[in-house]
């Protein structure tokens, strides 16, 4: 399959990966846009949340608790972001589902 992130996974395409287990990983965003930005990906393609099922629920969930724990590894205390981008209209642009979990400095609302 033609698809960037299910090369990461594979390992066809290096990537900074910062977290591993058997569901999901987690890399450095090439393209930073704050202090820490990272992605938390899980290994089975999936599209993007439009394409979840209701199987996938715990997936979701513990790609949340991923999320959760490299805030903390990350000192994130003060607080973070996470976005999940759907769709040409919520600015997706990899169609591989991921979570971005942003933070290191305050995030401006509404998002634009
Ligand atoms: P989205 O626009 O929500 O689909 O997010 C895709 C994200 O993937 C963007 O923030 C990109 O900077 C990031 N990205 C694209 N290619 C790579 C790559 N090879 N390694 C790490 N991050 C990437
Ligand atoms: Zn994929």
């Amino acid at each position: 399959m033609d698809c960037l992130f299910c090369k990461i996974v594979a390992g066809s395409i290096p990537a900074q990966k910062v977290f591993e287990d058997e569901r999901a990983l987690a890399i450095a965003d090439i393209n930073p846009q704050a202090p820490v930005h990272l992605l938390i990906l899980p290994r089975r393609h999936i599209a993007s949340l439009a394409h979840l099922s209701l199987d996938d629920e715990a997936l979701l969930g513990h790609m949340h608790a991923v999320a959760r724990e490299l805030a903390a590894q990350k000192g994130l205390e003060n607080g973070f972001r996470t976005v999940m981008n759907t769709g040409p209209d919520g600015g997706q642009t990899v169609n591989h589902l991921h979570l971005h979990l942003l933070g290191g400095r305050a995030m401006h609302w509404p998002p634009g």
